[in-house]
C-alpha cells in the first residue's frame, strides 16, 4: 500500500507516519527529513535550500521530486510507502505521478489530517525531538515518560538519549508563512486525489493513540 499523509505543518503527519512504519513495516518518505539532512551535510542541495527552509517558504519542486525519485529507485516493491510532507504543489503531485508509474506503483489512499489552525502553533512551538534517534515529543502534549521526575534530566524513551533539539524554523512567524503557504498551494491539490476517490479523512485533533486508530480504520489495517 502507498499513501499520502496530508496536512498543515503540526498535524501530526511525522507523528503518524512513525507509527506505521513501527507497526506494519512502511517506508516513511519525509521530504522534510531528506532536506534537513541535506543542510546538516552541507551537500549543493541542502546549502541552496537553507534560508528557504528557514524562511518557511516551499523549496523548488524539481528539488523534492528528485529526492523522492532517488528513494525511490532502492526501495523493494513489496515495501509500501507513507509520502509525508510531500507532493505540496499541483506540479508535485503530477512528477509523484510519473515516479510511481515509473516503477509500478499506484497511490492507493491519501490521507487528510483535519485539524484546527489555532491548535498548530501550539503544536509547532512545543515540538521537539531526541537529537540521537529522531523520536518526536511536545512540551505539553508529549513529554518523555520520565518528565514525572523532575529532577531527573529528560529522558527518550525509545533510546534512552537525554539529549534533544528543536527545528529553527519552528517559531510562531514561520509557521503563518508555512500555514500560508499550505493553505494556497497544498490544499489545492486535494480536489485532484477527490475527482480519483481515493481521499479519506480523519480528525486530527484527537489524541494521538485515537488518531492512529482511526487512521487504521480507514486504511483497512
Ligand atoms: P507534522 O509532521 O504534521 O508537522 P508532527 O507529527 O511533528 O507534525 O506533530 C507536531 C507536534 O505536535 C509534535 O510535537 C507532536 O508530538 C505533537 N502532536 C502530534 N499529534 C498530536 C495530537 N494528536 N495531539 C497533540 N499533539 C500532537
Ligand atoms: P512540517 O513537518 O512542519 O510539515 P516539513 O518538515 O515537512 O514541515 O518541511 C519543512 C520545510 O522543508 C518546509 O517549510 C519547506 O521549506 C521544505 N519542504 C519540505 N517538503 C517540501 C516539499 N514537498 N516541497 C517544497 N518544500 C518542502
Ligand atoms: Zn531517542
Amino acid at each position: 500500500m502507498n499513501i499520502i499523509l496530508l496536512g498543515p505543518p503540526g498535524a501530526g503527519k511525522g507523528t503518524q507516519a512513525a507509527r506505521l512504519v513501527e507497526r506494519y513495516g512502511m517506508r516513511q518518505l519525509s521530504t522534510g527529513d531528506m532536506l534537513r539532512a541535506a543542510v546538516k551535510a552541507e551537500t549543493p542541495t541542502g546549502l541552496r535550500v537553507k534560508a528557504i527552509m528557514e524562511a518557511g517558504e516551499l523549496v523548488s519542486d524539481d528539488v523534492v521530486s528528485t529526492l523522492i525519485s532517488e528513494e525511490l529507485v532502492a526501495l523493494p516493491q513489496t515495501v509500501g510507502i507513507i509520502f509525508d510532507g510531500y507532493p505540496r504543489t499541483a506540479a508535485q503531485a503530477r512528477q509523484l505521478d510519473e515516479i510511481l508509474a515509473r516503477h509500478h506503483r499506484k497511490l492507493d489512499r491519501v490521507v487528510e489530517l483535519e485539524v484546527d489552525e489555532d491548535a498548530l502553533v501550539e503544536r509547532i512551538t512545543g515540538r521537539f525531538t531526541c537529537a540521537h534517534c529522531g523520536a518526536g515529543y511536545h512540551d505539553k502534549f508529549k513529554l518523555p515518560k520520565n518528565a514525572l521526575h523532575e529532577d531527573e534530566p529528560l529522558r527518550c524513551d525509545h533510546c534512552g538519549s537525554t539529549d534533544f533539539k528543536r527545528r529553527p524554523d519552528d517559531n510562531e512567524e514561520t509557521v503563518r508563512t508555512r500555514m500560508a503557504e499550505y493553505r494556497a498551494k497544498t490544499a489545492p491539490i486535494l480536489p485532484l486525489y477527490e475527482e480519483r476517490g481515493i481521499v479519506v479523512r480523519v480528525d486530527g485533533m484527537a489524541d494521538i493513540d485515537i488518531v492512529t486508530q482511526q487512521i487504521e480504520r480507514v486504511l483497512g489495517l
